[in-house]
Formats: structure tokens, C-alpha cells, sequence
């Protein structure tokens, strides 16, 4: 997400997070601006415009188009999104030293999922971070940072994977920061979790299945 705005090094200090927040927000300006324009013509595909109505009339999905989104509210978002991506990368090094035992991890994320939700801030190495920004490195780390859709693992120029946690009934609607409401999933299949047509939900013995776009995918969710 950080080489998309053109943030070539990874941020490492207090500075560095507020220049990528401030580069976003001048990002988001410009788009604005964009749309307004007349020579620019913004336009989403036909299919992808029927499934935003389509969410819009059943009003429950977390992705609206939401034309009514103020300009501070996009910034507070894309702030808060850079935040949280900046604490994982955090803890990304601390996870990877210190849970090297499986079952250590497996218990160490039963007893973050086990606390009740919110964004109560824990302390990791002497440092504080909203545990569900934990909970969510170490589940990833659990499922081998790769996609559990396709198994692709996205290496980054540093060495480390990148991938991605998709919640399968989305935060806004009330949706856990817990494994049974995690998958960890590549930017393509996470975007077709969350934009394609979604059937036929099952949740039977630790395994969650889906039908997205008329292909079946079935994970386990448990890795106990
Ligand atoms: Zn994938």
C-alpha cells in the first residue's frame, strides 16, 4: 500500500507514519478535485456498480459507495488505516522472535480472542498497541502469511510477507477481531471476498465455506 503513494522505505518513526498519513491525505484531495472536475469522467464498471446498489438496497455490507463521506471523514480513515498498518509492521519483527513454538502461538491468540472486543491498547516489548493490531500479526503469522484462498505469499523487498486480514462479517456491523471471524487473504481474493457476490455461508466443524462469483472456497479457521 505504501509504494502505491510512492513511500518507498518502510516507516520506522513517529515522523515517518505522519508523512505517509499527510501524503495521503493530499492523495485523497487530488481525487476529490479529480471528481469534481468535468474532464475527468469517474466511472466504475457496470458490474461493479450494481453490486454497490445492490448493498446499498440490502444495507448491511461494511464497503457503501458513500458519495455523502466528507473529506475529513476519508482523511480520518486512510489515518487510521496508516496507523494500524504501521503498528503491524511493528510487531511483525516482535511476533516473528518471539513465537517460533506453535503452541505457544496457538495460545497466546486464545487468550487475546478470549478478552473481550474494543481497542484496548496492550503492551508488546515495552511499547503499546491496540490488541486486535496483535491478535491480527499473530493470526497471520499462525496461517503462514500466505492466502488461504490460493496460497500465493507476496515477498517484500525487506524479506517479509505481505498479506492480508479480511473479517468475514466486517467491524462496522459488529463483526469480532477473533479466528473464526479472520481470514487471512492475498489483496485479490480479499477484494473478492468483499466486493463479489457472496453465497451459501457455512460455518461446520472449524471450517468456513463460501461460494464468491459462482467458485466454492472452504478454510479452517481453528489451526488448533
Ligand atoms: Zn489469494
Amino acid at each position: 500500500m505504501l509504494e502505491y503513494i510512492g513511500y518507498k522505505k518502510v516507516p520506522k518513526t513517529k515522523s515517518d507514519v505522519e508523512n505517509v498519513v499527510l501524503k495521503l491525505k493530499e492523495l485523497i484531495d487530488i481525487f476529490l478535485e479529480l471528481t469534481k472536475s468535468e474532464k475527468f469522467q469517474f466511472k466504475l464498471p457496470e458490474s461493479a456498480l450494481s453490486i454497490f446498489s445492490k448493498e446499498q438496497t440490502a444495507n448491511k455490507s461494511s464497503h457503501h459507495f458513500d458519495k455523502e463521506k466528507s473529506n475529513d471523514q476519508i482523511f480520518e480513515e486512510a489515518k487510521e488505516y496508516a496507523k494500524n498498518e504501521f503498528e503491524q509492521l511493528q510487531l511483525l519483527q516482535s511476533v516473528n522472535e518471539e513465537f517460533t513454538d506453535a503452541k505457544k502461538l496457538a495460545d497466546k491468540i486464545q487468550e487475546l480472542a478470549a478478552k473481550d472486543d474494543g481497542d484496548e491498547m496492550i503492551t508488546v516489548n515495552s511499547k503499546q498497541y491496540k490488541r486486535s493490531n496483535y491478535l491480527m500479526v499473530l493470526i497471520k503469522k499462525q496461517r503462514g502469511y500466505q492466502c488461504q484462498f490460493c496460497d500465493v505469499k507476496i515477498r517484500k523487498a525487506n524479506g517479509d510477507l505481505y498479506v492480508e486480514a479480511c473479517h468475514i462479517e466486517p467491524k462496522k456491523s459488529k463483526g469480532k477481531d477473533k479466528p473464526d471471524n479472520i481470514l487471512v487473504l492475498c489483496p485479490n481474493h480479499h477484494k473478492l471476498f468483499d466486493y463479489g457476490k457472496r453465497e451459501n455461508e457455512l460455518f461446520k466443524n472449524g471450517t468456513y465455506s463460501v461460494k464468491l462469483n459462482e467458485e466454492m472456497f472452504s478454510v479452517n479457521l481453528f489451526w488448533l
